[in-house]
């Protein structure tokens, strides 16, 4: 297989995963970590290897190193894996997965924006999603049901939040968060991005139009379970509802997104008896300002395009220290009422919506 991203988080843990069990490494793809992207081409020996831009490559010990996203994309068309494990973050990841579906491959999809900008124009047949959530519902709805098949006796989906780094922080207090403030998340360990996104809680919005389109339902809603031990829940129209709980390490999505079966041990069971409670909290929009769009975006999903690419322009800025915490909600709603009757007809609208939302961003005055 193919890993994109390999240097990351998710990247580090699939990895994991491919040593556990044998499986063979055709390409790496890292941004700027050569440290670390050196150690995993000494081990995992693949024929292809691609970095962010020529400065790394560099210091890549790799003969044929290349660099940029062109090569990300020829990589995948001239690799001979089937399976693609997209663990890029951010926008870097669309045109990958919109390439290895085009190339016919399967991919593993820890890259979240790739279906939040694109989901109309993926096809999810042949996408296993990395995502403890949605992993968690596949697993629960696979079991009774064929997921998309219309006699699905579900009633209603629910993925769950921690609440982020400031869940417990006076909301007069929120403003004046720093950066090192919002990354220590309370649960999870996780890259910047994700980790800046679950605080304003823009990454369960992502979660619940990735829902969507996996699962092809709007009936799909999201609440916070503080431990993160639940991590998915179906509601079914008997009335019973199942629950995914297991312990907080993506090993397990990502030993099912990329093997066919699983049949061994990945992860210690959670013991029940030792987390004794869980507590359960709706979501906040005065905690989380950006929850108001919530069945906006469920019902105009072309809108995911807007939300990410104005959430990108905003988090860069938040770790340049230019922006407080609360302006990254606050671009994000404005863009929104801004660009809310955008229509988007083939892929090409994507690409330059986003250019007009940048451009707009450019000119916010925070
Ligand atoms: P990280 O920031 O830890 O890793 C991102 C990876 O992408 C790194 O390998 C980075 O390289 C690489 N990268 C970034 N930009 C480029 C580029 N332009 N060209 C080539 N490589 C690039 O992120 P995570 O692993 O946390 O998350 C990855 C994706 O998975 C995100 O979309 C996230 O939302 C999603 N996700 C993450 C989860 C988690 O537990 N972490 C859970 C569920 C989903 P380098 O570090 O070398 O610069």
């Amino acid at each position: 297989m193919i890993v994109l991203g390999s240097t990351g988080s998710i990247g580090v843990n699939t990895l994991e995963v491919a040593r556990r069990f044998n499986i063979e490494i055709e390409g790496l793809v890292a941004g700027n970590n050569y440290k670390v992207l050196n150690k995993q081409i000494k081990e995992f020996k693949p024929k292809y290897v691609v970095v962010k831009d020529k400065k790394t490559a560099e210091k890549v010990h790799f003969k044929n190193v290349k660099y940029g996203e062109e090569a990300i994309l020829e990589v995948i068309e001239k690799s001979k894996s089937e399976l693609v494990v997209n663990a890029l973050v951010g926008d870097a990841g669309l045109k990958p997965t919109l390439k290895a579906q085009e190339c016919g491959k399967k991919i593993a999809l820890a890259n979240k924006e790739s279906l939040v900008n694109a989901g109309k124009f993926i096809d999810t047949s042949k996408i296993t999603p990395i995502d403890s959530e949605h992993f968690g519902l596949w697993y629960l709805l696979s079991e009774k049901c064929k997921v998309k098949s219309e006699k699905c006796r579900f009633n209603k989906l629910y993925i769950t939040a921690s609440g982020g780094a400031l869940r417990d922080w006076k909301i007069e207090k929120i403003k004046n968060a720093t950066l090192k403030d919002v990354l220590k998340h309370p649960n999870w360990s996780m890259g910047v991005k994700i980790t800046i996104d679950s605080a304003t809680m823009v990454n369960k919005l992502f979660e619940l139009l990735e829902a969507k389109w996996l699962f092809n339902t709007t009936n799909v809603d999201a609440f916070i379970e503080t431990k993160s031990i639940i991590h998915a829940l179906v509601e079914w129209k008997d009335g019973s509802t199942t629950a995914h709980i297991s312990k907080t390490d993506m090993k397990l999505p990502i030993a099912f997104a990329i093997l066919n079966k699983v049949e061994e041990r990945v992860l210690e069971p959670v013991n029940l008896l030792e987390v004794k409670s869980l507590e359960f909290k709706e979501i906040d929009k005065k905690r989380y300002p950006i929850w108001e769009i919530k069945d906006l975006l469920l019902e105009k999903s072309d809108l995911g395009v807007v939300v990410n690419t104005a959430n990108e322009y905003a988090i860069n800025l938040f770790l340049k220290e230019k922006i407080s915490f609360w302006d990254i909600s606050r671009l994000i709603l404005d863009a929104v009422k801004k660009f809310e009757n955008i229509k988007i007809k083939e892929i090409n609208d994507i690409f330059e919506i986003k250019k007009e939302v940048r451009k707009w961003c450019e000119s916010y005055s925070f």
